[in-house]
């Protein structure tokens, strides 16, 4: 059992940096939590205080209810992978796996069983008499993992493990991790700035950006009901669509005004409802661009008017740029798409797949999973 608890930590660096800002998260025993967000957003701090190479400057952490801050690192059953695989290139592999069972004092025969688990569950059982420095980058990163899930820690912390590998051994390992971790059983944190890294590998998604927490969510909550602009942003590739618009009523209608684009009557239920708890008129409408599809004739019932500025077909699929006056939109369709360029087209945004957010504060207007108290988007 490993719960860990984060209360109102906070960690500043001299006056000017708040690398932390009353960050609240709950992660649960046995699950793999993905910190995510863009370069200083705070996670590897965040990591290191849980970790305990950082003190915090306000909050507690709670190792299984126990508050850890003044418990040194070594005494709170954590492992740490860092990007930078922590080997020892001067020893064989087996002497790697080893060497932590061994500082702790077991028996001989548990640490050669346990090594030879532990060999066969990274895969380099037939690797054991190598020098390590003869592994390949991948298989290195495999030991350094190795070497600290050996001596079984109750929670697992990993700093951007894959970020120094290339890109077809990064989708190797990725698949690799997810099978380890659910072997392994452990709590783990996995810190990475890689979107489709924490979408794939975690059950759940902290969210940074400038030391605060965005949203804490599945990856399903995260992808498919984002908290505010940020998230919405920063979460799929293309990334949402999200249009500037102003909310009008035409007698008991209520309208999105996207300008050139035209006009969109609110008729979804849940939409209606996120719109009439608008404290302003100015708005931002969200839409995954898989969401829109792409009708090839100006003016069809119910959608906006746009013109294809670009196409970029990727294997089966197309990634359509539309613009309209100042409104630009990507729709991505998975067959090939037969329009034109400069052809005028219809887009169609279906509205149980449309988000409002409120422009000023970026936050999205009805309910949205995962936003801790206090933990409100900057
Ligand atoms: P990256 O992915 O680039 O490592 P990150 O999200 O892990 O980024 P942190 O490394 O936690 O972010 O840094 C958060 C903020 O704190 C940044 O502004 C960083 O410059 C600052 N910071 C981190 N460590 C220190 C330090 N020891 N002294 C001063 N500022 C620091």
């Amino acid at each position: 059992m490993a719960e860990i608890q984060l209360k109102n930590l906070t960690k500043r660096f001299g006056t000017q940096v708040i690398a932390v800002n009353d960050l609240n998260l709950v992660i649960p025993d046995k699950e793999f939590v993905a910190l995510l967000g863009p370069s200083g957003c705070g996670k590897s701090t965040t990591m290191n205080m849980i970790a305990g190479i950082e003190q915090p400057t306000a909050g507690e952490i709670l190792l299984n209810g126990q508050d850890c801050v003044r418990l040194a690192p070594e005494k709170r059953g954590v492992g740490f992978v860092f990007q930078n695989y922590a080997i020892f290139t001067h020893m064989t592999v087996y002497d790697n796996l080893a060497f932590g069972p061994q500082v702790k004092g077991w028996a001989a025969d548990k640490v050669k069983a346990k090594v030879a688990e532990m060999a066969s569950l990274m895969r380099l059982e037939d690797r054991l008499d190598w020098p390590s420095a003869k592994l390949s980058v991948n298989e290195m990163q495999k030991l350094a993992i190795g070497r600290s899930a050996i001596v079984e820690p109750s929670i697992f912390l990993l700093d951007e493990p894959l970020s120094n590998l290339d890109a077809s051994f990064r989708e190797f390992m990725r698949t690799e991790l997810k099978r380890i971790q659910h072997q392994l059983q452990q709590t783990m944190v996995y810190v990475t700035h890689d979107q489709i890294e924490a979408m794939s590998l975690a059950d759940r998604i902290a969210v940074m950006d400038q030391g605060l927490l965005q949203q804490y969510g599945t990856p399903a909550e995260i992808y498919n009901r984002p908290a505010n602009t940020f998230v919405a942003n920063f979460m799929g590739s293309p990334p949402m669509n999200l249009i500037d618009c102003a909310l009008t009523r035409d007698g008991g209608r209520l309208l999105l005004d996207l300008g050139a684009a035209g006009k969109l009557e609110l008729t979804d239920p849940k939409l209606l409802q996120a719109a009439e708890s608008a404290e302003r008129s100015e708005l931002v409408l969200g839409v995954r661009p898989e969401a829109v599809s792409v009708v090839d004739e100006p003016d069809a019932a119910g959608g906006l008017s746009m013109r294809v500025d670009l196409l970029e077909p990727i294997g089966p699929r197309t990634i359509i740029h539309l613009t309209q006056g100042d409104v630009e939109m990507l729709a991505v369709e998975d067959k090939r798409f037969g329009g034109q360029h400069a052809a005028q087209v219809t887009a169609m945004l279906p509205q149980t797949q449309c988000h409002l957010f409120d422009r000023q504060s970026g936050r999205v207007l009805g309910d949205a999973p995962g936003i801790a108290s206090g933990q409100e988007a900057a």
